[in-house]
């Protein structure tokens, strides 16, 4: 890059040995990202096809956002539903019409497959293309599974996504794709600045309502700003897209070299390149050191759970000084991960150590052995850690808040300094008049 860029580290994690582990394994089912997808693609529905338990994690998970007409819902087979798979769909075929009729504003409906045997016998394939038939050209209907023996949580975006490539239409045009939802507010910074480097038609998938969706071909070219969509990525490589690979979007260099990718793809020239980012990232660079003075020189854990974990290590090892100690994935691909693997440096302790899949047990007993400062995992595991006397993030957060490119990355190094603050806090007492403390207690 330039000259404030640091340059990669000697020797980076992309070739380190894996730690590879199938066993138990304590996270959130794919249905979780209908929360965020709902806000996101704006004419769509989302039916959850699935049990009274589905129905309470969305409502639990949801809780503080339902409004007057959600644009999700669980349509519940309950256990006699078993007795005649043509009565359940039927009765599926008349759930969709009920609530087509009441919400002419639907203009994509995804019946989401959840685990109940019931749900599992029930062909949502087939029905996605009956109902396709029955309600075009007004609604279209696609299918995925948000099912918890299937999926972690943030691969129920992956397979939305993913469904929906099949259905795109086909275009010669060289257009830029990105790939992942991100927060209206984040996504609009990412394309003013790429429009300011004059890159551009750039369309976004998912798009906000099914207009603004894109034609695909051998002349697209495609960036990720999510590290969970292999699914997707192997879906637009199936319909010829190209990837981009580059870093993740966190922090100011993920950020950077994210961006510098992109325009190197498009020819953007690295004077015009330089002009549009020097003010964000100087931005970036001293929101995160604010932060980065409560991190420095920490340790770090990362359980698996939102595949978010090594561009997240990247970014605190590279630019907050932390040391991570493990970093846990559910799942590594190379193309998608191996471009932060290669910033990930390794450390004077051998580490860190990279682990793919999960064996809870084995893997707190690591966590416990390491005594790490800082944890990063998902609710489940959060308690009895802090209850240990560990400090831990919930790894979920990370996925609700916006973390991603220039000005979100004061906030990110944030969020993982605010655990080790409150620790403080209850070490030392209340007496410090830093106004970080009044945020951490907050
Ligand atoms: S794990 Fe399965 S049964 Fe439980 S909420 Fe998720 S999809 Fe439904």
């Amino acid at each position: 890059m330039n000259d404030l860029t640091p340059p990669p580290p000697a020797l980076g994690c992309r070739t380190s040995p894996v730690l590879k582990q199938r066993g138990q394994r304590e996270v959130f089912c794919g249905l979780t990202g209908i929360i965020w997808l709902h806000r996101k693609i704006q004419d769509a529905f989302f039916l959850v096809v699935g049990s009274r338990t589905c129905a309470h994690l969305l409502q639990s998970a949801a809780g503080v956002m339902i409004f007057a007409e959600p644009r999700f819902g669980t349509a519940i087979l309950e256990e006699g539903d078993l007795a005649g798979l043509n009565d359940a769909h039927k009765e599926l075929d008349r759930e969709v019409a009920r609530l087509l009729a009441r919400r002419p504003d639907i203009r994509q409906l995804f019946l989401v497959g959840s685990c109940p045997s019931e749900v599992i016998k029930l062909d949502l394939s087939r029905a996605a293309e009956r109902l396709t038939i029955e309600f075009a050209p007004k609604v279209r209907v696609l299918e995925y599974s948000g099912s918890g023996i299937e999926t972690t949580f943030t691969q129920g975006e992956d397979a939305c996504l993913a469904s929906m490539v099949p259905v795109l239409p086909e275009s010669d045009a060289r257009e830029l794709l990105v790939v992942g939802a991100l927060p209206d507010v984040v996504e609009d910074q990412m394309l003013g600045l790429l429009e300011a480097m004059g890159i551009g038609p750039v369309r976004v998938l998912p798009a906000r309502n099914i207009d603004a969706e894109m034609g695909i071909g051998a002349n697209t070219v495609f960036a990720l700003t999510q590290p969970f969509l292999s699914d997707t990525h192997a879906a637009l490589e199936r319909r010829g897209a190209r990837h981009i690979q580059a870093p993740f979007p966190l922090g100011e260099e993920g950020t950077t070299a994210w961006l510098w990718a992109v325009a190197s793809e498009f020819g953007v020239d690295r004077a015009l390149f330089d002009s549009v980012t020097e003010s964000p990232r100087r931005r970036a660079r001293q929101a995160v050191a604010a932060a980065a003075q409560t991190l420095t020189g920490k340790t770090v854990f990362f359980f698996p759970d939102s595949q978010l974990e090594i561009p997240l290590a990247r970014f605190l090892a590279r630019e907050c000084g932390m040391i991570p100690l493990e970093v846990g994935s559910p799942y590594i691909h190379d193309a998608l991960h191996g471009p932060d693997l290669d910033l990930l440096p390794a450390n004077d302790f051998g580490g860190p150590q990279i682990s793919e899949g999960q064996d809870v047990d084995l893997q707190l007993d690591r966590c416990r052995a390491a005594r790490p400062d800082l944890t990063v995992c998902g609710l489940g595991l959060a308690n009895p850690l802090e209850a240990e006397g560990l400090s831990t993030k919930w790894a979920i957060e990370l996925v609700f808040t916006p973390v991603h490119f220039y000005e979100q990355a004061g906030d990110l190094a944030a969020l993982f300094a605010r655990p080790l603050r409150r620790k403080d806090i209850l070490k030392h007492g209340e007496s410090t008049s830093d106004p970080l403390f009044a945020e951490a207690r907050a």
